[in-house]
């Protein structure tokens, strides 16, 4: 193998992982991808990711222009609002979003699902499913080896580990890297969405974003998803030619069983939690939620008994202790793999796929001979540290998905969520408040740093 036309592996066909094997594969870089899930249809944590200007920027410049246009055109309605409401469903702030005029410089909701069946697409003969990475080798000839459970293995010039959270890779190449829990737990659940339990929502809530500050430290959010195809999947009426072109000729709707839904996701400080909510699934979990929310607006309530029992997924939520730079060598890490970050900010994704496009730059060069591989590599790591653990860092604090929160204590719990519910108040109040926070919920703070 020659130094200048390097084989890339990745370990983990996530969001971050497909996007670089595309961006690569776009630039002529030889590579290959490996994932534990058997099928392109198992697994998946969650239900929704919301994409803003930085994961959709990353998404422009790695996938095929065509197979950008599918991402568009997948995508659920756009938020309208970002809501923030009390438990009663009475609404304390209302800030107007950006219209979806411009391909990236808009707020996404996209279906986890959906993503991934268009991040597959065209990928077939590079994706490698039902791999689970056990561990590798780096030789002294420059090149690495990954090593499977099924007893295969698999060679190349560098090892991406993109294998989220509780990353193989990590845990050999960077033992001392490591992931905590935050102290929450969440429980998110799916609800049909049908004329009746749209109607259960006022306006802004179904065209919004819209976050739950309830008393007693419970939180939730939710979210509207309704797609251009119905229920059997066929497109809806009104959808451009264009779009119905670019869907009827995707092969990936096959593939994907994602339906107009709401989601709802509900979280608090884990000791609120039974201590087996991470065994318990379909009716007993929902009953957790209800449990948890017995003051909440009874059509709050209606909306997590009209869930789909079986969706409802328990999410214990990680966030990684930041490391110093290490030495740079022939495995590097991008996404979750290196900077798990609690939902706070809503940046995982897309810090992910920032992640993706600059390593992906990285490669480009040292494969048209401008650097080595090692200092490709090295470039990479010293931009991708330092935002990687700012937005854990800035996630951890946001939104009560750190247990210690204040709002999650007995007395000053009170206090923190009149202050809470009060900052918001203001800022969509005051005008220039209301445009600062609108510009940083589209930005997100430190993405030139
Ligand atoms: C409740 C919740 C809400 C969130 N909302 C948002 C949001 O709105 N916006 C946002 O930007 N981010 C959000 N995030 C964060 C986001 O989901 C993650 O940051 C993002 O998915 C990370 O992408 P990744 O590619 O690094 O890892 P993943 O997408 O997790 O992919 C890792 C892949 O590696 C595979 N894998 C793991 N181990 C192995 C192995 N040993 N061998 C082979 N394959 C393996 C996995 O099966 C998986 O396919 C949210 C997270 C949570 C928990």
């Amino acid at each position: 193998m020659s130094a200048t036309a390097p084989h890339v592996l990745i370990v983990g066909a996530g969001t971050g992982g497909l996007c670089l094997a595309h961006g690569l594969r776009r630039a002529g870089i030889s590579v290959a991808v490996y994932e534990r899930y058997r099928t392109r249809g198992e697994g998946l944590l969650g239900y929704r990711v919301g994409i803003g200007p930085t994961g959709s920027r990353a998404l422009r410049e790695c996938l095929p222009p065509e197979l950008f246009d599918i991402y568009l055109a997948t995508c659920a309605r756009s938020p309208r609002w970002f809501n923030v409401i009390t438990q009663r469903m009475r609404r304390t702030a209302s800030f107007e979003l950006r219209p979806d005029t411009h391909p990236v410089d808009t707020e996404r909701s996209v279906a986890r699902m959906t993503l991934r069946q268009v991040l597959l697409t065209g990928m077939e003969d590079v994706v490698h499913f039902d791999k689970t990475f056990t561990h590798y080798e780096q030789r002294d000839d420059g090149t690495v080896t990954a090593y499977f459970a099924d007893g295969t293995s698999a060679g190349g010039d560098l090892l991406v580990a993109a294998d989220g959270t509780h990353s193989a890779v990590r845990r050999q190449y960077l033992p001392h890297a490591v992931t905590r829990d935050a102290g929450t737990i969440n429980i998110a659940t799916r609800i049909p969405l049908t004329e009746h339990t749209r109607a259960l929502l006022p306006e802004r809530l179904q065209r919004g974003i819209s976050l739950i500050f309830g008393t007693g430290g419970m939180m939730g959010v939710l979210h509207v998803m309704d797609f251009k195809w119905d229920a059997e999947g066929r497109l809806k009426p009104g959808v451009s030619e264009a779009d119905a072109a670019l869907l009827s000729r995707w092969s990936g709707r096959a593939h994907d069983p994602t339906r107009d839904n709401i989601n709802l996701v509900v979280w608090s400080a884990a000791r609120r939690f039974p201590s087996d909510v991470m065994q318990r699934r379909g009716d007993e979990l929902v009953q957790v939620a209800l449990d948890l929310t017995g003051n909440w607006h009874p059509r709050l309530r209606e909306l997590l008994m009209r869930g789909d029992p079986a969706s409802a997924l328990p999410i214990r939520v990680s966030t990684s202790e930041p490391v110093p730079q290490w030495k740079s060598s022939t495995v590097t890490l991008l996404g979750d793999a290196i900077h798990t970050m609690t939902p706070g900010r809503g940046v995982g994704a897309n810090t992910a796929l920032r992640d993706a496009v600059l390593l992906c730059r990285q490669l480009r060069l040292a494969t048209a001979g401008e650097k080595t591989l090692l200092q490709a590599v090295a470039d990479y790591e010293t931009e991708m540290v330092p935002y990687g653990f700012a937005r854990v860092a800035d996630s951890l604090n946001r939104s009560g998905t750190n247990g210690d929160d204040r709002m999650y204590k007995p007395v000053v719990g009170r206090l923190a969520l009149l202050g809470a519910r009060g900052y918001f108040g203001v800022t969509s109040r005051v005008p220039r408040l209301r445009r600062n926070f609108v510009n940083d919920f589209y930005t997100y703070r430190g993405e030139e740093d």
